[in-house]
């Protein structure tokens, strides 16, 4: 008898959970890492939003809600949609998880089953694969390029799609390049979805943490027809500074939403009781605090990509949205360090972790060995910190 499932035994942990595990690891044995790691605001839960989770608290809301998440909230989330896509649903077409991994980890196991393929493009969030194979059904990864901006195309797209295409996953914008699709590159991908009829899942997480005027749009405001073969996935963690918090939620179909209902009732039940009021108050309260921290991180985007695109050998592309840059960094593949050869962007990102004592996460893990991927959610010091120190032991390399 084996202890472990095929299941299990198929399953490597997150990799950027990893990492930021070694990171902390290190630091706990009093040496100065700096972590590029963590997909997570630096900023603090704001104070209004913090205060609706105290009130809860205080008037003891610490029950079982309704699986699916309170209608208070479901509210707030129509409220948003209607607000910031001009989308209209109803509650039993939205459904609240915890967390936005697992509102696509629900979703997948209610729509895909053993022989349907999942269309990913690389690079991807490197959750999309394992929980899509995780439902049994087969992830089709389809690279993008850098000078494409990272956008899959339509030609791309169309050798990829087959009588078993169930899906194509957009996360717009991107973990981990920070592109973003235009309103046109949506409509193109939209045709292809309705003439071969399989379903989009837009992961919808970084709408909020866009720059230099980008208009967010949503694929599922394009038409009712794309409406109806559009599942959104998003959360508050990314936009409110609540990771910790575990709010995602998913909008659909009335068919989907309810099997995921149910799969939830079977699983976890509902989200945090407390979680859900506060995010009440994230959604539709003041939207302030949103600003100042896109603002902050437009300034480190800014100095960031400026910085890698001035170093040997180094290209990166200048991110639309979320709070990531993938710089190319494969000039330094085939090179040395002390007799050890730097063959790809794990060698690379142990390479930097040894010996310049900064944490970055491997571009292989989504898809794209040429690249590692960096996360500008950490302060300014830090960053130009980190990127001297980067800059510094690139020279070392031979
Ligand atoms: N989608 C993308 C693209 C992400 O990067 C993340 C988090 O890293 C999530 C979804 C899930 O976020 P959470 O489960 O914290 O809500």
């Amino acid at each position: 008898m084996t202890v472990l499932s095929n299941r299990a035994k198929s399953l490597k942990p997150s990799p950027t959970l990893a990492i930021n595990a070694k990171a902390k690891s290190m630091q706990a044995q009093g040496i100065h890492v700096i972590s590029f790691g963590a997909g997570e605001p630096d900023f603090d839960t704001p104070q209004n939003i913090k205060q609706a989770a105290k009130k809860a608290l205080d008037e003891g809301f610490t029950k079982y809600t309704p699986v699916g998440g309170i209608d208070e909230l479901k509210d707030a989330i129509i409220k948003k949609f209607q607000r910031d896509s001009g989308l209209s649903y109803k509650r039993s077409e939205i459904i609240v998880s915890c967390g936005g991994k697992h509102s696509f980890y629900n979703l997948a196991q209610a729509i895909f089953d053993q022989e349907d393929e999942v269309i990913i493009p690389a690079p991807y969030w490197v959750s999309y694969p394992p929980m899509v194979a995780l439902a049994g059904a087969s992830p089709i990864i389809v690279e993008t390029k850098e000078g494409d901006d990272f956008k899959i195309t339509q030609e791309s797209l169309k050798r990829a799609i087959t009588s078993k295409t169930k899906a194509l996953v957009i996360n717009s914008p991107s973990n981990p390049t920070g592109s973003a699709y235009t309103k046109k590159e949506l409509e193109k991908i939209a045709e292809m979805a309705i003439l071969n009829n399989f379903f989009i899942i837009s992961d919808e997480i970084y709408e909020k943490i866009v720059y230099d005027g980008f208009k967010f749009i949503s694929i599922a405001s394009l038409n009712e027809e794309m409406k109806k073969r559009t599942i959104i996935v998003h959360g508050v963690a990314k936009t409110y500074a609540m990771t910790g918090w575990r709010i995602g939620y998913t909008a659909g179909s009335e068919e989907i939403i309810s099997a995921m209902n149910n799969i939830q009732s079977q699983s976890t039940s509902n989200p945090t009781s407390i979680s859900q009021k506060a995010s009440v108050e994230a959604l539709i309260g003041p939207q302030d605090e949103v600003g100042k921290m896109v603002s902050a991180f437009l300034d480190r985007r800014n100095y960031i990509v400026n910085r890698l695109n001035k170093m040997e050998g180094v290209s990166c592309f200048k991110p639309i949205g979320a709070f990531y840059v993938f710089p190319n960094f494969s000039y330094y593949y085939g090179k040395s360090y002390q007799g050890k050869k730097i063959a790809n962007s794990t060698n690379l990102a142990d390479f930097f972790l040894d010996v310049a004592r900064v944490a970055v996460v491997p571009g292989v893990e989504f898809g794209a060995d040429p690249f590692e991927r960096l996360s500008y959610a950490t302060s300014m010091e830090d960053i130009q910190e980190g990127l001297d120190r980067i800059e510094e032991s690139l020279k070392k390399l031979v």
